[in-house]
């Protein structure tokens, strides 16, 4: 019987598999293609092309790259939680703040694992979800380009793409900041997304 890698996103535990059960159940190659879930394209990119995507916007936009790096981001995870959050109320009925949960740490798995974003841990609060990231590829990309640290924190696009996927699956806003940055000189990264007002 062919499974529909769907059922395993939001049925399963994924964070224990390994790379190889991973691929085998959500990446489908094709003449070179990769696609996601049968259907979405993704690719592998050097870890210093987005820190150099960055530069060069920052030179001509200035402070706002951050901004719009963040917005386009946020909102590319949106599309992916909400739409991840329809199909499941269409198939399965109310989706709950603890399974809306584990199928965002399962797509970020799927991402660590199988396209190397740096190893992430989740931790959900009353107020906060709690994001710790270890070898963010954002990270590493900029501290190889730029050898040396910066002064602020710069992984805008996990930042970002997470706090998207989180509001869509969890149908909320959330207020998101990186509070640690392995770029900076910190040992990791941190997300903090704050709930409520
Ligand atoms: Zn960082």
């Amino acid at each position: 019987m062919i499974v529909d890698p769907f059922e395993f996103l939001v049925t399963e535990d994924l964070t224990k598999k390994s790379r190889e059960e991973l691929e085998s159940m959500f990446l489908e190659r094709e003449d070179g293609r990769i696609l996601f879930l049968g259907r979405i394209p993704v690719a592998s990119l050097y870890a210093t092309f987005l820190a150099g995507i960055y530069a060069e916007l920052t030179k001509i936009v200035g402070k706002a790259a951050k901004g719009l790096i963040l917005t386009a981001s946020r909102n590319g995870g949106y599309r992916a939680g909400s739409a991840i959050r329809r199909r499941y109320q269409k198939k399965f009925g109310d989706l709950t703040r603890d399974k809306a949960f584990q199928i965002a740490k399962n797509m970020i798995t799927v991402w660590d694992k199988c396209f190397g974003w740096g190893k992430f841990e989740f931790e959900l609060c009353s107020d906060k979800i709690v994001v710790k990231v270890t070898g963010s590829f954002e990270a590493v990309g900029y501290t190889k380009l730029k050898k040396g640290k910066s002064d602020t924190p710069i992984c805008w696009m996990l930042l970002g793409y997470v706090w998207g996927l989180l509001e869509g699956l969890l149908d909320c806003r959330l207020n998101g900041e990186e509070k640690k940055c392995l770029a900076r000189g910190d040992e990791f990264c941190l997300f903090e997304y704050g709930i409520g007002d």
